[in-house]
């Protein structure tokens, strides 16, 4: 072939870490909603007012000068209100000053724990489907993702064939609840069973936690944080953007062991170094003077995601049961025959409602899967308009 005519090579670009990686589906999906006009219930956050408080909180800091770097690990009046609101969840109360991290999201908690600790070689478990920042995360590890299906109906863990995928080269586990995309949440039984699987082993616990406040029906949020022995090798990760309806605002926190926090903390400091400052005063304002909002989150969800499946049911979208987060699947399968990506831009497209193909999460979709994520964290002036729309189809 004719150099011209063959692919072009720039000496100046190296191979991509990431060949497999591109735009994010929510990114795509976001982009697509508003080109043409969709009410947009695919990437998650929420459309609502964040709390006064917190917004007050966030003004006060920054005029009162507090606008230069914090501390690399967290402001310490913030680690000690996240130790205390541990405490009050959990029943367990972490070091403020050797096992609290501040971040900047979730995301960069996820990041630094498995660029912290996962050796070039090494393989970590994930749970398909699995939330797309995971694996990226293990790829610039130099470390290998291995994919264990999670039961095609409810989500839930099948321990034993996450015990078959262990090998001499696992080096950590990761998990999520409530679970993105599913909703679905680990029981005691779980816990136990996870406990039970790890005694022993070199393994890590990675625990992907950023939904903890949003459970419904009562139910307990089973952390990790909750049980001795899976603490003792885990990072977990929480969200204040999910807590405090602000994913904008990109803060989080890790809660891990100290041995395991000081190798998070040196790839925290040199990716952001530090978070968001004023942000750091206002979430510590927040805990310590509105404890009934993130003892409250689930209470406060569960209105909008009962309104929204039964405005669902005027719909042939069949709802799949919400224990957690605040993302609802829909099989979507008497509506249409389209594989989910092709399907979701065809809905956003034709019929002005985004949503979030579930294939994306999967490193093999099951075949014939007709599901899709609607995001109900929205005003119900934004639900009512979707569902105007899904009702038509
Ligand atoms: N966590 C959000 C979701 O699941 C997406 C965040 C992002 O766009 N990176 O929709």
């Amino acid at each position: 072939m004719p150099a011209e005519t063959g692919p072009r090579i720039d000496p100046l670009v190296p191979e991509s870490r990431l060949p497999r990686v591109g735009t994010t589906i929510f990114t795509v999906m976001s982009q697509l909603a508003a080109e043409h006009g969709a009410v947009n219930l695919g990437q998650g956050f929420p459309d609502f007012d964040v709390p006064p408080r917190l917004v007050g909180a966030l003004s006060q800091a920054m005029a009162d000068g507090h606008n230069q770097y914090a501390p690399a690990h967290g402001l310490p009046a913030l680690r000690e209100a996240i130790a205390d609101k541990t405490q009050d969840c959990y029943g367990y109360r972490p070091d403020p000053a050797s096992e609290v991290t501040v971040t900047s999201g979730g995301s960069e908690a996820i990041l630094d724990a498995v660029m912290a600790t996962v050796h070039p070689g090494e393989e970590v478990i994930v749970l398909d489907p699995c939330y797309d920042c995971y694996e990226p995360a293990i790829e610039m590890a130099g470390g290998t993702a291995v994919h264990v299906p999670l039961d095609p109906q409810g989500f839930a863990p099948d321990w034993e064939r996450v015990r078959q995928a262990i090998t001499p080269r696992t080096r950590m586990l990761l998990v999520n609840s409530p679970h993105n995309p599913s909703g679905a949440v680990l029981g005691v039984e779980d816990m136990r069973q996870l406990e039970a699987l790890l005694r022993g082993t070199r393994i890590l616990l990675l625990s992907d936690e950023v939904y903890e406040h949003i459970v419904y029906d009562g139910a307990r949020h089973e952390s990790v944080l909750r049980y001795p022995g899976l603490r003792e090798r885990a990072f977990v990760v929480s969200s204040f953007g999910k807590t405090y309806h602000c994913t904008g605002w990109k803060v989080g926190y890790c809660v891990a062991p100290p041995a395991l926090t000081t190798e998070l903390r040196k790839v925290h400091q040199y990716n952001t170094f530090c978070t968001f400052t004023p942000a750091q005063l206002a979430f510590t304002r927040m805990i310590r003077e509105e404890p009934a909002h993130y003892r409250g989150l689930g209470g406060f969800y569960q209105p909008m995601r009962d309104r929204f499946r039964e405005q669902l049911q005027g719909t042939r979208f069949r709802p799949l049961p919400v224990p957690g987060g605040y993302f609802q699947l829909v099989d979507y399968s008497q509506v249409s025959d389209l594989e989910d990506a092709e399907f979701c831009r065809w809905l956003t497209i034709e019929h002005g409602v985004a949503a979030i193909p579930l294939s994306p999460f999967y490193r093999s979709p099951p075949a014939g899967q007709r599901l899709v994520r609607l995001c109900f964290a929205k005003n119900p002036s934004t639900l009512d308009a979707a569902i105007e729309r899904l009702e038509k189809l």
